[in-house]
Formats: C-alpha cells, sequence, structure tokens
C-alpha cells in the first residue's frame, strides 16, 4: 500500500508514530514558512505542515501543489499547538509534521468546487460524475448504499433466502411501462427486451422449488422520467413459496425496522407500520402512497354541505360525490392571493375549484366567500368535523372521488412542505392492502390490473371475476415511505384456469398470451406451490435514508430526465456495420 493510514484514522494516541497517508489535496494555505495542506481520502481530512525551516526540499515541493492533485507524505504525528485544534474534524487534535513529500498526480482545475457543498448545475455535475462522486456528500450516499445493501443481503441470507440472478437479455416481462429492446444478430428481424422486472423469473423460481429467493435486481423501464424514476433502477426482488400475505409483510417489516435503526442516523416513528385499507388510504390521504409523519387528514363533510344553501356542494352530493377537506393549521390569516396560489394547485390536479374558510374567535365564525350559504350551526359543525380552531385554514374540494383524492392529496403535501410538518430526519413506513384487482381503462375499455397481471385477486372474490370483476380486490400490498411508494407486491395466481381468465378480463388474445405467456402456463402444470413477493425500490429506499431530494443522489452513474447518460455520452450512433450486422436500417423521423 501507498499509505500506511488512512486520512480519517489519525489521533492523539497516534501521536510521535511515523506514518505515510496519500489522496488529495482538499485545501492548502501557503503562509510562507509554512504550508498548510488538508489531505482527504475517502476515510476524511487530515491536516499536514510543512515548515521551510526544519524540510526545505520538501517545503518547495509543497508549495507547488494545487487543490485535487494527488499526493503521497511521509512524516510524523504531531499534537497541533494549544488553541489550534479543530473539534468538528475527528483528526482534529493532531497533524502532519512531514518529511517526505511526493506528487503522484497532477490535476486541471475541477469544473466545479469539490471541497465545498456548493450548488452546482446537473448538467455540469453529470458531465464530470467522476468529480462529482468525489465530494464528500456523493461519497457517503454511495457507501450509506453499499451499507444498506449489505444488511438486506445480510438479513435475507441469515434466514433461508437465495440469491438468484436472472437474464437481462429476456422476453417482455410487462409492469406497464414500455420495453427497451435488444436487437439480435443471430435471429434477424428478432428482439430481447430487457426485463422490467424478474417478475415471471422468480415465479419460475417457486416453480422450481427455491422457496425463498431474493436479487439486487436491475429493472429496465421505458418511460416518462421524473424525479424519482430511471430507466434503469434497482430492485430488492423477492419471492416466497407456501406464504400468505402477512407472512411477506411481517419479514418486510422486521427488515426494514432493523436496517432503518441499525444502518442509519434516522428515526423510525412508524412501529409497527401502519396497515390502511386502499380505499380507507383514499379517503384519509387521498393517495395510496401517503406520508404518515404528520397529520392533516382528509375530514368528509358531505352530510353538513350537502344540507346548506350553497349550489355547487348540493348538486354534487345529491349527484353522489362528496364534499371534503384539509384542516391547514395556523393559516387563517392566508390573503385571496395566497389561497388563490392553492386553488390553482387544486385545479391542476383536477379540481374546478376551491372553497376555503379561514377559521375566527367565535361560535361558528368563519371568513368565508362562501359563509352566507350556511348556518351558524352548520359552519360550527364542519369546524367541529375538521376538528379546526381559531387561526386555522380550511380548504374544501367538491367533485368526483377521483378528483377530490388527487386535489386534496396534493394540497396537503403542499401545505405540509410549506409549514415544515414532515420532519427530514423521519422515517414513516405504513403499509396500503386490499387494492382493486383491476382498474377500468376509460380509453381502451378493458380491465387493467392494478399491480401486474400474475397478482391473485382474494380468494374469496374468485366468483366475482365472472359477476363483477371491478368488485374483486387483490392480493396485492404497497409500502409507502415517506409519501413515495417504496414496494409493491403480491400473492400470485398459481392456477392455470385463474391466470387465464384474468388474461381474458385484460383483453388479452388467447394467441399473444400464449406466446407471451406460454411458458408461465406450462409451469403452472407442473405443481406450483402458492407464492407472493414484493420488490421494494432500492433507489427511493436509500433517497429516503440519505435524506436526499431525487433518487439521482444516491446512483453512481444516473441517467438525466432525458435518459442521457451526459459523461459517456449514451445514447449514441451506431457504426454502420453494427446496424448491418444486427439487420437495423435507421429511418431519418426528422
Ligand atoms: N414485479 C413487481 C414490481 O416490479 C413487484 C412484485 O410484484 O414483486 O413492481
Amino acid at each position: 500500500m501507498l499509505k500506511t493510514h488512512n486520512c480519517g484514522e489519525l489521533r492523539v494516541e497516534h501521536v510521535g508514530q511515523e506514518v505515510t497517508l496519500a489522496g488529495w489535496v482538499h485545501r492548502w494555505r501557503d503562509q510562507g514558512g509554512l504550508v498548510f495542506l488538508d489531505l482527504r481520502d475517502r476515510w476524511g481530512v487530515t491536516q499536514i505542515t510543512i515548515n521551510q525551516e526544519s524540510a526545505p526540499d520538501v517545503h518547495a515541493a509543497a508549495r507547488e501543489a494545487r487543490t485535487e492533485w494527488v499526493i503521497q507524505v511521509k512524516g510524523t504525528v504531531i499534537r497541533r499547538p494549544d488553541g489550534m485544534s479543530n473539534p468538528d474534524l475527528p483528526t482534529g487534535e493532531v497533524e502532519l509534521d512531514v518529511t517526505a513529500f511526493n506528487i503522484l498526480n497532477r490535476a486541471k482545475t475541477s469544473p466545479f468546487y469539490i471541497n465545498k457543498d456548493d450548488k452546482v448545475e446537473e448538467v455540469l455535475r453529470m458531465r464530470y460524475r467522476y468529480l462529482d462522486l468525489r465530494r464528500p456528500r456523493m461519497q457517503h450516499n454511495i457507501v450509506l448504499r453499499h451499507n444498506v445493501l449489505r444488511f438486506i443481503r445480510n438479513y435475507l441470507a441469515e434466514r433461508g433466502f437465495v440469491e438468484i440472478e436472472t437474464p437481462i437479455l429476456f422476453k417482455t416481462t410487462p409492469e406497464g411501462a414500455r420495453d427497451y429492446l435488444v436487437p439480435s444478430r443471430v435471429h434477424p428481424g428478432k428482439f430481447y427486451a430487457l426485463p422490467q422486472s424478474p417478475q415471471q423469473l422468480k415465479q419460475l423460481l417457486m416453480v422450481a422449488g427455491y422457496e425463498r429467493y431474493f436479487q439486487i435486481a436491475r429493472c429496465f423501464r421505458d418511460e416518462d422520467q421524473r424525479g424519482d424514476r430511471q430507466p434503469e433502477f434497482t430492485q430488492l426482488d423477492m419471492e416466497m413459496s407456501f406464504v400468505e400475505r402477512d407472512d411477506v409483510l411481517d419479514l418486510i417489516e422486521d427488515m426494514f425496522t432493523n436496517l432503518v435503526e441499525e444502518v442509519t442516523d434516522r428515526e423510525l416513528v412508524t412501529k409497527p407500520f401502519p396497515r390502511l385499507r386502499y380505499d380507507e388510504a383514499m379517503l384519509r390521504y387521498g393517495c395510496d402512497k401517503p406520508d404518515v409523519r404528520y397529520g392533516m387528514e382528509i375530514v368528509d363533510i358531505s352530510g353538513i354541505a350537502g344540507a346548506s344553501e350553497f349550489r355547487v356542494f348540493v348538486e354534487n352530493v345529491q349527484a353522489g360525490n362528496p364534499v371534503r377537506g384539509i384542516c391547514v393549521p395556523g393559516c387563517g390569516s392566508y390573503s385571496r392571493k395566497q389561497v388563490g396560489e392553492l386553488e390553482d394547485l387544486a385545479k391542476e390536479a383536477g379540481a374546478k375549484g376551491l372553497a376555503w374558510m379561514a377559521v375566527e374567535e367565535g361560535e361558528g365564525q368563519v371568513r368565508s366567500s362562501i359563509a352566507k350559504f350556511f348556518s351558524a350551526e352548520q359552519l360550527q359543525a364542519i369546524i367541529t368535523q375538521m376538528g379546526a380552531g381559531p387561526g386555522d385554514l380550511l380548504l374544501l374540494v367538491s367533485d368526483t372521488h377521483a378528483i377530490v383524492c388527487a386535489s386534496l392529496d396534493t394540497l396537503r403535501r403542499a401545505m405540509a412542505d410549506r409549514l415544515g410538518l414532515a420532519d427530514p430526519k423521519q422515517i414513516a413506513f405504513c403499509w396500503v392492502i386490499d387494492f382493486p384487482l383491476f382498474e377500468w381503462n376509460e380509453d381502451e375499455t378493458r380491465w387493467d390490473p392494478s399491480h401486474h397481471l400474475f397478482t391473485a385477486p382474494m380468494w374469496e372474490d374468485v366468483p366475482l371475476l365472472d359477476t363483477d370483476p371491478g368488485q374483486a380486490r387483490g392480493q396485492q400490498y404497497d409500502l409507502a415511505c415517506n409519501g413515495y411508494e417504496i414496494a409493491g407486491g403480491s400473492i400470485r395466481i398459481h392456477d392455470r384456469a385463474i391466470q387465464e381468465k384474468i388474461f381474458g378480463l385484460i383483453g388479452l388474445d388467447v394467441d399473444v398470451a400464449k406466446e407471451r405467456f406460454g411458458h408461465m402456463l406450462e409451469a403452472f402444470e407442473f405443481g406450483t406451490p402458492p407464492h407472493g413477493g414484493i420488490a421494494p425500490g432500492v433507489d427511493r429506499l436509500v433517497m429516503l435514508l440519505a435524506g436526499e431530494p431525487n433518487i439521482r443522489e444516491v446512483i453512481a452513474f444516473p441517467k438525466t430526465q432525458q435518459a442521457a447518460d451526459l459523461m459517456a455520452g449514451a445514447p449514441s450512433e451506431a457504426e454502420p456495420g453494427q446496424l448491418e450486422e444486427l439487420h437495423i436500417r435507421v429511418i431519418d423521423t426528422e
């Protein structure tokens, strides 16, 4: 090794020892007779002092060094003089009195500061990702990711899970996104599909008798990119045989509880994880991935609102639609303009408008343009039902159930953000269960699976597949964390007849189904055990554990929102010869 210790290691007990360090110049100060260098490596920073009088050659060499040069130094650990120690640095009580100084490599001036946590334009960070990854914050995230994965591997291995790799070049494995295709050279005109998840393969591993499988699996989905999406991402893919829903939930809950407590400095505030039925989650939070770190839950006031004189509410309630709202604490002094901004948010989520009431002192007292349509008793009943007090702001929406949910979810998140209600140090998990098996696809006039097409219906709901599929519940479960969907899974169909029925309901032609999934149907006839699984998203999980705002901060080499790698320049054009071999002609669509 070119070093005897790392740059985060030296303490007072090393004083007097002769050591060799190597790393990058983090900062330097040239004070004439004395040069101070902070030397950095992955483990920390150590101060180096070079004295012109005692080591003139070394001093001359050190004066040349600039930030990010790679150097090696040899010297004696000494205690820093009184009053000079740095309590913010683990190595802050010592420094190195250098006797040998070796420049291992020079560096051009970096395009951005590596020694400061400055805000740097993301395009630049992506272009020079290897420099970005050198920054302490990124190193912390990447090492955290490693620790999370290591914990998970150990945890599962101790419980009899086997890590099995599955192919990347495969056949369509749909999860609701577009496939990435890879042309075959040896089979002209044919394509592999990159797996959107190893779903089919892990089920086949259950047929194969492995009983407990996991994989840190790369998944590929060609869909529009958002902050928390990437064209390729990592899932902790798992499957278990001879289990029921609660077996899967209990295992994941125990694993994540221990993970947060042992591997991170975050505070887990949900012990045990709450379990919400899907319809309950929609009613209380307006979404199936609620942030339960704070309250501000949705309250239904249809009963009172429907009995008022306010036409919009009355007509909506008569048509069977709800009136619901949230009580925003302490925002009763909002101006019309401020409420107008909130109304814009609600409209973006589909609502036609936003009604509001600012609660004032006194029985049934509110400031609101619609107050005149309510009696004092009705207003007081709303205040009571919504748990409001003087100074609070009530935001009310009336529309279809879906629009009311979407707009109040948006408002709840926006107001929590504004009021700082979600503590970034806290981690709050929550299960959502009892999803409907299907969603109606208006455009295609068919049922779409809410999860994916291998999810089993609740066994008692199987007869509904023939009579009223919309009412059938699926054995699906989602795990939410701090307002993000962090995992989805289900107990699977293990019976060919039910699987074929599902294909029919989602409008998959028998021949197409056979072509795409014939191997699954066939496997189901060779002794398939009851089985189920789940797949937590590793990127999102680490993002939340690291307290980062998007998954690009916890992926070493992520793609941009446009699915490009700016460092290597991918995607890029192929050589004509390559295309020819692949039997591909590129058509100019410009
Ligand atoms: N394959 C599913 C997904 O990627 C997870 C699962 O059902 O286990 O969301």
